[in-house]
């Protein structure tokens, strides 16, 4: 309580004789025009750039394209050598699937027929004995606990795949996953175990074809950085029932009841498997190391002292590329909304900065890559050095899109309407940052601030975007996204569906909110209790 009354004190001061908006920042806002968002949203999203996927030719085009504006406008750049761009690593394995096996006692497994790799990261050789847990869900309220008197240290762990909770208890009950519960996939990590044997459940046995198609490929950035989105970093074995009868043969644990437990929701008693039973594991796999990147470039602000307390402003750059060709014959991800318009609104925002007033903090504007694929662009970013000095930061994902009045569309239930733009993060976390919203409202009203989401029991307000790898750092931060759509991650995601006029607002609103934080003497932090959602959260 105390901080926050600090913080709102602290934020009254600068407002005196500073009512309405700097007319130098609003003449700049009113220069973002949507005839430059267009051409911008329309070069990144053309079809010759095919999707920008992580890393392509096409995201190339994107970076320097990017670099040579930011080079115009004389902002400095904060990549490598010199550049815009700040390069970083990804491991890329590609699952040798032949030479793959899985042996115990004189078994020894084939992949395909006994069994798949749901995931894995890294080839190499594991071996050990085998623990079956169950369901793995540990609630110490519920008085759940498969691991008790079990070590998994250096050892497989034998778990359902399925997702069915036992009999007494429903997923509501649960609470809240990583504090009221937990599941296989934390206690195995924390505890050492060297990977998941998962038995299959009706739906695995379903897609085994589908599934026995796919070359696993693991990719992860090196070194692996963060929590919210990093990959599990424990390999995942799917076995079939043939395998599972096999390997429980002799065992106190019997494979019939091991194999029937999720249609009964009966799950037999957690226990170590015999020493006869040491199960080895030998992924092999091609290795190769990609380096994409990052744009980075930095606006310095006014301030003398304030200039050392950045604020992000990142969009990612790249789009989700899947497979498939619609019935009008088009195969290409243009992936204009999400997120051509945040790339290009990135683009103006530079420009309003640099021929606008300049704020009293600096800011650092991102274009970041691998989002789509985990967040990579921005984990390395929020883990490396530049983040240090970074007190708030803005997402801006998904920004063109309008709902037709009264339009009832499947898929646009949660697509904001002409006029407005979904605002989110202050409101739960930052006083400092709801003023400057409020503000920004009132002064500069380009836009209606749609808050629904701005609820830790809404699914999105947890950050399904670039926002999450700062907030684990316990940066504050708020983010503009203009709804979720029928075209979200298709084909059919293209300039042509894009609303220019909003398009515009928001993008003008992006840049008012930023020159109004940046320039406001409150230094922006997170200040409101940290609801359990945000479970990955380390307070700065
Ligand atoms: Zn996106």
């Amino acid at each position: 309580m105390r901080r926050e009354l600090f913080a709102l004190v602290f934020f009254a001061a600068p407002l005196v004789g500073q009512q309405g908006p700097n007319p130098k920042a609003m003449k700049a806002a009113r220069a973002i025009v949507a005839a430059d968002l267009m051409r911008d949203v329309g070069f990144l999203a053309s079809d010759e750039l095919m999707g920008r996927a992580t890393p392509s030719p096409g995201l190339d085009a994107a970076g320097a394209y990017i670099s040579r504006r930011l080079k115009q406008l004389g902002i400095k750049p904060m990549g490598d050598s010199g550049s815009y761009l700040q390069h970083y690593t990804i491991v890329r394995a590609t699952l040798d699937t032949a030479q793959t096996s899985v042996s115990f006692g004189a078994q020894r497994l084939g992949w395909g027929n006994d069994f798949l790799i749901q995931s894995f990261l890294a080839p190499g050789a594991r071996e050990g004995r085998v623990v079956y847990v169950g369901t793995g869900i540990r609630a110490p309220k519920r008085g759940l606990d498969p691991y008790a008197g079990l070590d998994l240290r250096g050892k497989w762990v034998l778990v359902h795949a399925s997702q069915i909770r036992p009999r007494n208890v429903t997923t509501d009950s649960l609470g809240v996953v990583g504090l009221d519960y937990t599941t296989v996939l934390d206690e195995a990590r924390t505890r050492g175990a060297l990977g998941l044997l998962l038995i299959p459940s009706a739906a695995n046995l379903v897609g085994w074809n589908a599934m026995r198609a796919r070359v696993p490929v693991g990719r992860d950035l090196d070194p692996s950085v963060g929590r919210a989105y990093a990959p599990y970093p424990l390999p995942q074995v799917l076995l079939s029932s043939s395998a599972i009868t096999r390997l429980l043969e002799g065992e106190q644990l019997s494979s019939a009841s091991v194999l029937s437990a999720d249609s009964l929701r009966q799950y037999p008693k957690p226990v170590e498997l015999g020493a006869t039973k040491t199960l080895k594991v030998e992924f092999s796999a091609s290795v190769t190391r990609l380096q994409p990147f990052n744009v980075v470039g930095l606006v310095e602000g006014s301030d003398p002292r304030l200039r050392n307390e950045w604020i992000t402003v990142s969009t990612h750059l790249d789009g989700a590329v899947g497979r498939g060709t619609t019935a009008s014959g088009d195969s290409i991800f243009n992936a204009a909304d999400d997120n051509g318009t945040g790339s290009a609104g990135n683009m103006s925002i530079a420009r309003a900065l640099m021929a606008g007033p300049r704020p009293r903090r600096s800011v650092l504007l991102v274009w970041d890559s691998g989002e789509e694929t985990g967040l990579w662009g921005s984990r390395f970013l929020a883990y490396g050095p530049l983040a240090d000095t970074v007190v708030a930061h803005f997402t801006v994902d998904m920004i063109g899109r309008t709902k037709a009045p009264g339009s009832s569309v499947a898929g646009e239930e949660e697509l904001s309407g002409p006029g407005e733009v979904f605002v989110s993060g202050p409101g739960v976390l930052s006083t400092v940052l709801d003023s400057a919203l409020a503000r920004v409202s009132r002064d500069y009203n380009f836009i209606h601030f749609d808050r629904r989401f701005e609820d830790p029991k809404h699914e999105f307000f947890y950050p399904r975007t670039d926002a999450a790898p700062y907030i684990e750092r316990g940066i504050a931060y708020v983010e503009f996204f203009t709804g979720l759509h029928a075209d979200y991650h298709r084909q059919t995601d293209e300039v042509s569906k894009l609303d220019p006029v909003k398009f515009e607002a928001v993008t003008r609103t992006v840049y008012a909110t930023l020159w109004t934080v940046a320039d406001g003497l409150a230094r922006p932090r997170i200040d409101k209790p940290v609801p359990p959602v945000l479970w990955f959260m380390t307070p700065r």
